[in-house]
């Protein structure tokens, strides 16, 4: 979509630097072909002209395929290129989109230009880095952070998740900074500090006019930029009002409980931060970004640094979308719709991984069967949705934070399928399954399932097969539970009925 149309256009702008040349150069039309095969699109800018610092590589290139008479020459070929109006300065987020679409690197293309400027070479190099963002949040965090340190060329980050609805921040990854931070867990920043007031920004409490004055005054600049991120400058904490004065103290002068040197008096002063919407809509994913152990100021060349920064934020918050969109891309393909358990299809790969885990190690695991008794008159009574409401309500008693049915992160419950659910309990025998399985029955007799102002009972029929003891292999494991499954339901349903001993054969 976006590339066809760098294509389209980028395609009228070769043919216009192909007249410029040919007016020029009298080139053959199967020369400038060639002219146009040397040209990649990441040079041009969408309404037609060349970014300036390519046009050494350009007029490099086109020499080669039809001789320029020297120095003279290339002089002239860049006039005639300047007064056709056909040169663009440097728009490094349009250059980065349409590398993107190029999947290549225009470094050693463009390091033969002989002027080539400092801008463009760490534009560059920050390319190189950008281009290895990918799906992986933790990976990418590694990326910016070393563009941080190395392309931009401050000296310290650290990155926080800040839960907008709790309110906490949690540290997630440091570099260039020392000591330890206090957000290992996630934890609400005290009142009166920078945290709790960015916490503020981000919520949206703090009001425009506020925000504005503040930038008139020079207190802080709180900026929402229009690509997915926000940032941050506060020239000097000092002067704020609602930055903790001890912990600046303690930033320059240093901290033991922090584990902190500091860095020296009055160079804490400055900071900045970005904020990036982070995997899900309540969190955010805040850069805290500082120049302290060098002390020289943020910024130096403040306009080429900001553009800087504005490619690369740019890129971070496009990385964090995609990284958002990939989780439930990935969420949706495991868990069942309608009641967020997981289903069969993560259930077939665990129950294989844990088979051959038990096998491997001959450690003993159990299977539960659990089927609805009677569910075909819920579906009767109060419609099809009445069954539906039953079933998301029976995978509530399992999916509430503080249920104790299974144990967290270790047992896995599935939707198997209709009104049947599935549970591996690793390294459990028989008995200790049947007490986990009689406390679930009990646990959904006990609800109160009500539905449209009607209340009614629910039971289930569970049946337990533990390997090694009652099969050899999840086919028959399967089919085991299955088998004791129905000998509950002959025995009156509400039970529960490991599988029968295998006769000594
Ligand atoms: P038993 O005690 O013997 O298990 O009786 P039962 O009525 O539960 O019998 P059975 O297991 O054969 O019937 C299950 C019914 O569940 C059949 C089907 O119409 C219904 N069902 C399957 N999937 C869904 C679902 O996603 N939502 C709803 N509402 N009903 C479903
Ligand atoms: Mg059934
Ligand atoms: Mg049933």
């Amino acid at each position: 979509m976006g590339n066809g149309l760098v294509g389209t256009i980028s395609g009228t702008v070769k043919h216009r630097v192909f007249n410029c040349v040919g007016k020029f150069f009298n080139v053959a039309p199967a020369q400038r072909k060639l002219v146009g095969r040397l040209m990649p699109q990441s040079i041009f800018t969408l309404d037609g002209r060349i970014y300036e610092p390519f046009v050494p590589h350009l007029v490099v290139e086109i020499s080669k395929v039809c001789p320029l008479p020297g120095k003279k020459g290339a002089a002239e070929l860049i006039a005639e290129l300047r007064s056709g109006k056909l040169l663009a300065p440097l728009d490094a987020g349009n250059v980065y989109q349409a590398m993107l679409a190029e999947e290549k690197s225009l470094l050693d293309l463009a390091s033969t230009g002989q002027n080539l400027r400092t801008l463009t070479r760490r534009q560059l190099a920050l390319q190189g880095l950008v281009q290895e963002l990918g799906y992986s949040a933790v990976e990418n965090r590694k990326v910016a952070t070393k563009c941080i340190l190395q392309t931009l060329g401050f000296s310290g980050v650290r990155v926080y998740d800040l839960d907008l609805e709790n309110r906490t921040w949690e540290h997630l990854y440091t570099e260039g900074e020392e000591g330890q931070s206090r957000f290992l867990k996630p934890k609400v920043p005290a009142e009166q500090s920078e945290k709790a007031f960015i916490t503020k920004l981000a919520a949206g409490e703090v009001l425009e006019d506020v925000a504005s004055r503040a930038r008139r005054d020079g207190l802080y600049s709180w900026v929402a930029d229009s690509h997915g991120w926000k940032s941050l400058h506060i020239p000097d904490r000092g002067k704020c009002d609602f930055v903790d004065k001890d912990q600046l103290v303690r930033d320059e002068e240093g901290d033991a409980a922090q584990g902190r040197a500091g860095v020296g008096s009055g160079l804490a002063r400055e900071i900045f931060y970005l904020v990036f919407n982070g995997a899900s809509e309540q969190h955010k994913e805040i850069y805290m970004i500082t120049n302290w152990a060098t002390g020289r100021p943020l910024f130096s060349n403040k306009a080429q640094d900001l553009a800087l920064l504005r490619t690369f934020a740019t890129s971070v918050a496009r990385a964090n979308q995609l990284v958002a969109a990939y989780q439930k891309l990935e969420d949706t393909s495991v868990h069942d719709e309608l009641t967020r358990l997981h289903n069969r299809r993560y259930f077939n790969s665990k129950i294989e991984s844990e088979f051959q885990r038990a096998f491997r190690y001959n450690h003993p695991f159990s299977f539960l069967m659990i089927d609805v008794d009677h569910f075909k008159s819920v579906n009767d009574t109060y419609s099809h949705e009445g069954g539906d409401y039953v079933l998301q309500e029976i995978a509530g008693l399992f999916l509430a934070p503080d249920s104790l049915l299974i144990r967290k992160k270790i047992d896995t419950i599935a939707r198997w399928g209709g009104e049947e659910f599935a549970i591996i309990l690793p390294e459990t025998e028989s008995e200790p399954a049947r007490l986990v399985g009689d406390r679930i029955r009990e646990a959904v007799s006990a609800h109160n399932f009500t539905y449209k102002g009607n209340g009614f009972p629910i039971t289930i029929s569970v049946g337990i097969a533990t390997y090694p003891f009652h099969a050899k292999s999840i086919g028959d494991l399967i089919h085991e539970a299955d088998t004791a499954m129905y000998k509950a339901k002959s025995k009156g349903r509400n039970t529960v009925v490991v599988a029968a001993s295998p006769s000594a054969a």
